[in-house]
């Protein structure tokens, strides 16, 4: 997967912790389970991982992110997993291989899983 995606995806991964981090309830049920839900820790691993992202890339994700709760998402069985429309073939081309795609429907970031 193109490097800028990866992180992306990681991105949205440690946003959907911090949701829960956040989320008192939540953080109780995790932390029963061993898991450590430190909101600012969370936030600081993110800030950092955005700084690696292409400034354009990393303007589009904001965006989106405003817009939907899952601003990345995966392609299935040729559709865009966010909003179900078709992606053309041409997503999975060689050519687009290290290009951060977007679905033509929703705008949604889409990676091949
Ligand atoms: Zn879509």
């Amino acid at each position: 997967m193109n490097r800028q995606l990866n992180i992306l995806v990681d991105v949205q991964n440690k946003e959907l912790t911090l949701r829960d981090a956040e989320d008192t309830e939540r953080a109780k049920e995790f932390e029963a389970l061993g898991f450590k839900m430190d909101p600012e820790k969370i936030r600081g691993e993110i800030a950092k991982l955005i700084e690696e992202v292409d400034p354009k890339h990393r303007g589009y994700y904001l965006r989106l992110k405003k817009k939907y709760s899952d601003p990345v998402v995966p392609v299935r069985d040729g559709h865009c997993t966010g909003c179900y429309a078709n992606v053309p073939t041409s997503f999975t081309s060689v050519m687009n291989e290290n290009k951060v795609q977007n679905c033509e429907s929703c705008g949604r970031i889409i990676f091949q899983i």
